[in-house]
């Protein structure tokens, strides 16, 4: 898409420091006559905003976890192992990764190599057409160039002596692909009056613009006394698309900003009736808002975003749940106080000695649970099946046969668990030590554990069929059905024993409610082997008793929360409590 100027002398005064724009009150719009050629539709994806460059952000929060959790270079040590965290804990796979691979990379990826300097002030014609000769790339010199300053977060006025060469060079043609990404540094950098010298060109000469730069427009005008007009924009957005989470972000910050409620509740409702997912700072934005405002109604709808929370397993940032308790201290005579806690094992919070709503599954959930996994992730379509009927019949005639299970074995992941032990040396430690408990043991297995080798010797490997009951499958078969179906089958009290994660077997469930269930199943029962040394006992992490999940008993509230700096894996639960308590 072209934007033709045809009184191109006009251009370059567009783009002087000044801001002044030729289309501002007192001059007439007919000075320029702008033309848009070209399809809109191709255009989607050529910019993307970005705030801050991922490989920095990624290895900053890897610095950063390092000093929180040094590594242990002695492998030997038996500290090494105790002191991981909690496999569903914030941070553990992050710090297991560090444990287990000392040659983590540390350092972000060096940047891609500019054949040119980016200028850092505004050039005159001269020295543009000298950096153009400069230029190497093969790629258009003035898309290159724009890209990087977009990319390296240059100065307006950088960008704008770029615009204005480019226009005085064509007759006073800009590409719209240079006027997008000029927008986005005006955005970024928060000049709302050269953004809305951007949106009058705009304005005037398109019907319709993409959806990148609707987005920009939006985020550029909430901030103006114009902020209405990004509603607008929204509308104009909606004919083609479901607007995103963050246009409907940009629009509610504004509205909150120019302190219209209505409106932010209404386009909060529009977002949740279009099943986005709310960003955080969203709904952060309600309870900043919301401490200067003393109206039950507005309380109301802040509770009813708690248990938006809930409902859909999601924690607030640091920053958020400071928000959350700034809000619930300046409800005038409710006398809330709030401190940031953690959860013992035993489920009772370090604030307030409260006990934390269990893991454990009613029946009903249990129930529910159960057929689902038997239905969508055993019995499931061609696309999930792991293993062949018959062999599933056999396995469930196996199962039948035998009394309830208390603990069922993963044998050949808990075999490969550490790799200088002998896998059969291994799992024999880990069986006879349950065995000793008189627990009802089952250990899954494949065929080929049964063939003597150097990793799995019969000899051991007898003993452990005469400590469990044990069932071999077909080496091509997977396990993970069998396991959870002997679990499931065997009841509530059944835990498991895997290093694996079944993010897999979450996935095939169908809904999100079921998903929960399965997430909140796996951290009540699996188990986790966290001593690893041969001929020591062996320990084993208790799995967690409480659900780590928004909660309220009325007069008090608990509320986990993501530390800033701790990288939290989607299977990971934070560690770090919000208790809110009403004095009464
Ligand atoms: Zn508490």
């Amino acid at each position: 898409m072209i934007l033709y100027l045809s009184s191109f002398r006009n251009f370059p005064k567009l783009w002087k420091g000044s801001l002044s724009l030729a289309l501002g009150p007192g001059h007439s719009s007919r000075c320029l006559f702008l033309t848009i050629y070209s399809g809109i539709r191709n255009q989607q994806r050529w910019f993307s905003v970005k705030t801050q460059s991922p490989q920095n952000t990624k290895g900053m929060n890897l610095l950063i976890a390092k000093s929180r959790y040094p590594r242990k270079e002695n492998a030997n040590s038996k500290e090494v192992a105790s002191e991981l965290p909690h496999l569903f804990a914030a941070g553990a796979a992050k710090k297991r990764s560090q444990v287990n691979s000392p040659q983590t990379q540390a350092h972000a990826l060096p940047p891609v190599k500019n054949t040119i300097q980016l200028p850092t002030k505004p050039l005159n014609s001269e020295e543009w057409d000298k950096l153009k000769e400069d230029f190497k790339g093969k790629a258009n010199f003035e898309d290159w160039i724009i890209s990087q300053m977009a990319h390296c977060h240059s100065s307006v006025n950088v960008a704008k002596s770029l615009l204005a060469w480019v226009a005085a060079k064509n007759n006073g043609i800009v590409g719209y692909n240079l006027l997008v990404k000029y927008l986005h540094l005006c955005v970024l950098h928060k000049q709302t009056s050269e953004v809305i010298d951007v949106y009058e060109i705009m304005k005037a000469r398109y019907k319709t613009l993409e959806s990148g730069g609707y987005s920009l427009l939006i985020r550029g005008l909430i901030h103006s006394d114009r902020w209405r007009e990004a509603l607008l924009l929204l509308e104009d957005l909606k004919k083609v698309m479901i607007p995103s989470k963050r246009n409907y972000d940009d629009c509610i910050q504004g509205a909150l900003h120019h302190q219209d409620v209505n409106i932010a509740w209404n386009l909060y409702q529009e977002l949740l009736s279009n099943n986005l997912v709310p960003m955080l700072e969203t709904l952060k934005a309600f309870f900043d808002f919301g401490k200067d405002i003393k109206d039950d109604h507005y309380s109301n709808k802040l509770r009813d975003i708690l248990f938006y929370l809930r409902n859909n397993q999601l924690y607030p940032g640091e920053s958020f749940a400071h928000s959350i308790k700034t809000w619930f201290e300046s409800i005038p005579g409710k006398q809330w106080k709030g401190q940031f806690a953690t959860i013992q094992k035993s489920g009772q919070c370090s604030g307030c000695g409260r006990t934390i709503e269990s893991i454990h599954l009613s029946p009903e959930e249990y129930d529910s649970l159960k057929r689902r996994i038997m239905s969508d992730v055993i019995d499931g379509g061609d696309q999930y099946k792991k293993t062949t009927p018959q062999e599933l019949k056999k396995f469930e005639n196996f199962v039948k046969s035998c009394p309830p299970f208390d603990i069922v074995i993963d044998g050949l992941n808990v075999g490969k668990m550490f790799p200088k032990i002998r896998e059969s040396q291994f799992l024999l430690d880990v069986v006879s030590q349950l065995a000793k408990k008189n627990l009802q043991l089952l250990v899954l297995g494949r065929k080929h554990m049964l063939t003597q080798g150097s990793r799995w010797r019969k000899d051991e490997m007898k003993k452990v069929q005469q400590l469990a009951h044990c069932f071999f499958a077909e080496d091509i078969s997977e396990d993970d059905p069998f396991l959870l179906y002997a679990t499931l089958n065997s009841g509530n009290h059944c835990k498991f024993i895997t290093k694996d994660l079944m993010r897999d077997h979450k996935a095939c469930l169908s809904d999100a409610k079921t998903q929960h269930l399965f997430f909140k199943w796996q951290q009540g029962h699996q188990l986790v082997i966290t001593n690893r040394f041969p001929g020591s006992k062996i320990s084993f992490q208790h799995s967690l008793s409480y659900d780590t999940v928004v909660q309220t008993t009325g007069d008090s509230w608990h509320i986990p929360y993501d530390e800033d700096l701790v990288e939290r894996y989607s299977y990971e639960v934070p560690t770090k409590w919000l208790c809110l308590q009403q004095k009464t």
